[in-house]
């Protein structure tokens, strides 16, 4: 169903992506999102922030996620130039559904791509 729809990430939420995957490069930055459905698109509303632990070539999510029903699917940086979900990725993703963006170096606002939970890229827009 979420296939169907246009998914909307406004200019600030683009701008705080972008800010902090630069900040914590080369770490990965990873976060949720959280998005509002409407009859024809998904707005992404906000960065639901958590603690994670982080190096270079992986970010885990910490299990004590808060329980808001508005938490879309989260965010989370590539320091490299590949903005392809991994294997990984993949398979975190089909357990929690929802969208997933992946932003990759360097951290400009044409480095987001935005995936279904089984890893296929879905045609996104800021406005
Ligand atoms: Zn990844």
């Amino acid at each position: 169903m979420i296939n169907k729809k246009q998914i909307i990430i406004p200019p600030r939420i683009i701008k705080n992506i972008c800010e902090f995957a630069k900040s914590l490069h080369p770490k990965e930055f990873s976060c949720l999102v959280s998005g509002k459905l409407s009859e024809r698109a998904l707005t992404i509303t906000g960065l639901v922030y958590q603690h994670f632990v982080s190096d270079s070539s992986s970010s885990v999510l910490w299990d004590n996620v808060p329980i808001l029903s508005n938490i879309i699917g989260s965010v989370h940086s590539h320091p490299d130039e590949n903005a392809l979900p991994s294997v990984a990725d993949k398979r975190a993703w089909s357990k929690e559904g929802g969208i997933h963006i992946i932003i990759c170096y360097p951290y400009k606002k044409e480095n987001i791509a935005v995936y279904n939970s089984q890893g296929k890229q879905l045609e996104s827009a800021s406005l």
